[in-house]
């Protein structure tokens, strides 16, 4: 199916249910309503000449218009471009230029970003010559392309509709640059479809499920794992607010009786440690996904038991495919539903490979992921060369992270093959430290890294956040903790405590930066 195809099969189906509720302006949909909302979009695409293959961008933090626009941009095969709500003019005048926006649909303005006034230098530096037309979200300019609609027959709609296939392209999606400038990740319906409606399957959702979506649409595990697992099956997507707020989602779960919450570990961190989580009722909760960093066993025992989600579900994936490979399943034992990141997805393929032979290694040995199916993007964006670094002649995405294959077939991502460090010939993971430090009462987030050493090559550097109400923590107390229970060169050599760590928009902590200040303050 296209994705207007099965919006449309969904609000036929139970037009009177809930699809989607924007908390921070009031404003809910119905199935029926968000389809017909949609099409009107769609129509006011069409009336301003886009059709299909044209990029249409969206430039804005989570609101009820991007999720119209993904739809009405889809009903019409026009290939939205989710452009990052942090970027500034250059990155801007960047991504527009890459893809080819058209027709941009911006938020005026939000917090510190002047959206506007940045739309408009880029423009007047002649450095986006094919944005030909700007829509504005909360000013007149919005209502306008949604009144232009009219001057559109619904036949107009239907015909363009019908020649849509579902192999087209769709979505330029950016990565979320943790580890240098983001690439953009070309999708099909069929490769987006398809995807959010195994994750929400697996997640056993249907009409009565209500996802709490604080991720930002922008990126993957917003717009599919959010918006498309939920009009796959019927679900109904909540927006807490317009960027990640902790006590904002919390508010949200318990005032529209939430049965699924979604986050990156950090976010689920932030949630526990507010001071509004233990008088929160989250007992609404069923499910949930934890997904896109590692994602700490201690951290899922709390959301399980303290967020009352037995149901929640760790997924593993990259934008590149769509962007979920495996996933938890939800009777798995607890063991495999913290510890690991699942098995493989329905109808997808995965292998563990040595990076420099590129054989398939034996199980229980690190290698790189690598994964082939419908999910895998039809390349990245202009940028062939990238994309056959990234897929090989037999269509296997090579994910760049290391993972090892456990003989119960379950996946365990022990790192990406850019953060391994190599001290004195030995490889360690970082996670595994990480893990290890989780465990200490006092530390609420940590973060391993390796820096340069004249001795060793590299040396272990951990950052640490601690708990509310805890103390500090040097670097001899730490090593005091580690001493004589993890291996002796796992053992950080420096320590650093900071109230937060760099992170992209999408709640990625940034190890490339953390490497490049702590080189800095070592000197
Ligand atoms: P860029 O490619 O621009 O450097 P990125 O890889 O972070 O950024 P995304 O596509 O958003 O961009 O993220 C995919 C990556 O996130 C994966 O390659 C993996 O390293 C990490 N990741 C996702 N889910 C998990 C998980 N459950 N456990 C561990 N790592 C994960
Ligand atoms: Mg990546």
């Amino acid at each position: 199916d296209t994705i207007g195809a099965n919006l449309a099969a969904t609000a036929a189906r139970q037009p009177r249910n809930d699809a989607l509720v924007d908390v921070p302006s009031g404003r809910r949909w119905t199935y029926a309503e968000l389809h017909g909302w949609a099409r009107t979009v769609a129509k006011g695409l069409l009336a301003r000449g886009i059709g299909a293959g044209d990029r249409v961008g969206i430039w804005s933090p989570n609101c009820a218009e991007w999720v119209a626009l993904q739809y009405g941009t889809a009903m019409v095969g026009a290939i939205l471009v989710n452009v990052n709500p942090a970027y500034r003019t250059s990155e801007l005048a960047y991504a527009l230029r890459q893809s080819g926006v058209r027709l941009l649909v911006s938020a005026t303005t939000f917090k510190t970003s002047d959206y506007r006034s940045m739309v408009q230098q880029v423009r007047a530096a002649g450095e986006v010559p094919a944005l030909t037309d700007v829509v504005w979200i909360g000013d007149g300019s919005w209502a306008q392309l949604e009144e232009a609609a009219a001057t559109v027959d619904e036949a107009d709609l239907d015909r363009a509709a019908a020649a849509l296939s579902a192999d087209d392209p769709i979505n330029i999606q950016y990565t979320s640059g943790t580890t240098g400038f983001p690439k953009g990740a070309t999708l099909s319906h069929h490769n987006i479809l398809n995807n959010g409606y195994a994750i929400g399957r697996l997640l056993g959702y249907g009409a009565e499920d209500r996802i709490c979506v604080p991720v930002p649409f922008y990126h993957c595990f917003g717009m599919v794992i959010g918006n498309l697992a939920a009009t796959s099956t019927g679900a109904a997507v909540v927006i807490p607010a317009p960027l990640f707020d902790p006590a904002a989602t919390l508010a949200a779960v318990e005032a529209e009786r939430c049965t699924s919450l979604y986050g990156v570990p950090t976010m689920f961190i932030a949630e526990l440690a507010h001071p509004s989580f233990p008088t929160t009722d989250c007992s609404s909760l069923r499910t949930g996904v934890m997904a896109g960093s590692p994602c700490p066993v201690e951290v899922m025992k709390r959301v399980i038991d303290e967020m009352h989600m037995p149901e929640v579900a760790i997924c593993y994936g990259m934008t590149e495919t769509s962007p979920v490979s495996t996933q938890t399943r939800v009777d798995d034992d607890l063991e495999r539903r913290t510890a690991t990141v699942g098995r493989v997805m329905p109808h997808l393929e995965v292998k563990v490979v040595d990076p420099a032979t590129g054989r398939t290694v034996p199980r229980g040995t690190p290698g790189e992921l690598c994964t082939r199916g419908y999910s895998v993007m039809l390349g990245y964006w202009d940028e062939p060369d990238k994309t056959a670094e990234a897929v090989d002649a037999a269509r296997w995405m090579h994910t760049g992270d290391l993972a090892v294959m456990r003989d119960d077939e379950y996946v365990n991502i022990v790192g990406r093959i850019k953060d391994l460090v190599i001290r004195g010939g030995e490889n360690i993971y970082p996670r595994e430290v990480e893990e290890f430090l989780y465990t200490h009462p006092d530390i609420e987030d940590v973060q391993v890294i390796g820096v340069p050493d004249e001795r060793y090559g590299e040396e272990l550097m951990a950052w640490i956040c601690m708990r509310p109400g805890a103390g500090s923590l040097d670097a001899e107390a730490v090593r005091a903790f580690c001493a004589g229970r993890i291996a002796h060169h796992k053992i950080p050599r420096y320590v650093r405590v900071v109230d937060e760590f760099p992170m992209t928009v999408t709640g990625k902590v940034r190890k490339v930066e953390m490497r490049r200040i702590s080189i800095e303050l070592l000197g």
